[in-house]
């Protein structure tokens, strides 16, 4: 039934690159005839997903959405996805996305951008778009995102569906392909904050092949969710990601939601995190220094694409290396390589990386201070609803400014959810409420979540 969806649907909204329809089939059938053997299987067998293209899957196509991966077939499996096998969950594709992660918008996937299945003409976040869109139109209950600055929370924001960033370490990044590993975190994308916790546990827990992995259980988020219990919990709402520079809908859809807590037994205090203001500085100096260094592997020798110079009779392996960059990757792409690259050169490292990673300690301070005095954070998730196709394309830091309010919970590590607030008065378009937690209380998220719903 869902691949007959994705039929239909799937050539308006291009939320996938690869649809695996013999595989995703063949392994249905395989956890019928267990079940119908009387096997005990994991509660989310037979449940299908689509994964985000940046996730390794053994025997189907990797893009990362970059022409450099184009024809990559990882011969290995990422960790979050050889945990979805195990657990007999059909994968039913590999959804579109900004090169390399890198975007709000998907309007930087080399092959076509995924549209937001609310109205055709805007972008559906990214990005990880093409993961929040294949759940938004129904395609599939559940996918897998990777939030780096906010690529899961944001497209859930602006395709009204839930997204969790859990804890850095929380979630295995083995088989994640790297955008920046000090931020990168895989999570859930579904409708309701219950399945997301659901997903979180299948995926979340310890991996001895990612070293930044953490040594313990997986927070109780399913009971948290199933309990959806705010007694006495105090929210706390971030001064400076409320008010100016938030779209009016969003902001009241967001208030709403507050009184809706408070209502359930909440008690909501104010809390100032200053150092958030320089996040956005700090964020893109950080992510494409990483950057950087991470896509230095796609030399044309070892993955994909391999792009001969043209008019050079011998090339040497630097030539080709040359021609296989410029022509694999996107502008986007390039812009973060050389901003990075900048940024890490000797006689910069201290001004800008340097000073950077100072911000990045300030704002993990905020964050201590602030959950002394509340339970969980909240703000908008986004500051305005789906923007329109080519709105912020040309001007990169105009694109930026949209992940004011997710990039914060990267740099310090934390855990952080979006769901839906509600319908933006002036355009009739979902509007997303981020719920923030600390490190290692994901199963906050799921209590304040589902308390909303
Ligand atoms: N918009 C952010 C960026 O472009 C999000 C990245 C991410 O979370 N993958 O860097």
């Amino acid at each position: 039934a869902l691949l007959a969806r994705t039929d239909a649907v799937d050539g308006d909204v291009h939320a996938y690159l690869h649809v695996a329809r013999e595989s995703a089939l063949a392994s249905a059938r395989h956890i019928d005839q267990r079940r119908g053997r009387g096997e005990e299987l994991h509660r989310l067998a037979g449940v299908p997903i689509a994964v985000k293209d940046v996730m390794a899957t053994k025997g189907l196509p990797t893009t990362c959405g970059s022409k450099i991966l184009e024809g990559w077939i990882p011969p290995y499996d990422a960790t979050v996805v050889r945990r979805l096998r195990e657990a007999g969950m059909p994968i039913l594709g590999k959804t579109n996305m900004d090169e390399f992660a890198m975007g709000s918008s998907t309007e930087h996937s080399a092959y076509g951008p995924t549209r937001n299945p609310w109205d055709l003409d805007r972008i559906p976040g990214g990005s990880g778009g093409g993961s929040s869109a294949v759940v938004a139109s129904f395609q599939a209950p559940l996918a897998i995102g990777t939030d780096t600055g906010g690529s899961i929370r944001q497209p859930a924001a602006v395709t009204g569906t839930v997204g969790t960033k859990p804890t850095y370490g929380g979630v295995s990044r083995y088989g994640l392909v790297a955008l920046a590993s000090s931020l990168d975190q895989a999570g859930p994308c579904t409708r309701t904050v219950l399945d997301a916790a659901l997903l979180h546990e299948v995926i979340g827990g310890h991996d001895p092949m990612d070293s930044t992995s953490i040594d313990a259980p997986v927070p109780g988020v399913v009971e948290a969710a199933r309990r959806a219990d705010v007694k006495g919990m105090k929210i706390g709402i971030v001064r400076e990601l409320t008010g100016e520079g938030f779209q009016a809908g969003v902001q009241a859809r967001f208030d709403e939601s507050v009184q809706h807590l408070v209502d359930a037994g909440a008690e909501v205090v104010e809390v100032s995190c200053p150092s958030f203001t320089a996040a956005l500085a700090a964020y893109y100096l950080i992510l494409p220094s990483e950057a950087s260094s991470n896509l230095a592997k796609f030399d044309a020798m070892r993955f994909g694409l391999r792009v001969l110079p043209e008019g050079v009779d011998d090339p040497s392996a630097e030539q080709v290396m040359a021609a296989t960059r410029d022509a694999g990757f996107g502008d986007e792409v390039k812009r973060r390589i050389i901003l990075g690259t900048y940024a890490l050169s000797s006689g910069y490292y201290d001004a800008y990386y340097g000073s950077a990673q100072k911000v990045r300690r300030l704002i993990a301070d905020d964050f201590t201070k602030a959950f002394e005095s509340a339970d969980v954070l909240v703000s908008p998730t986004a500051p305005t609803t789906a923007f329109r196709f080519g709105d912020k394309l040309d001007d990169p830091m105009a694109m930026y400014l949209n992940d004011v309010a997710t990039i914060p919970a990267n740099l310090a590590g934390v855990p952080g959810m979006s769901l839906p607030s509600g319908l933006a008065d002036e355009d009739g378009l979902p509007a997303g409420f981020q719920i923030l937690a600390p490190a290692a209380a994901d199963e906050r998220l799921y209590a304040v979540g589902a308390a909303l719903e």
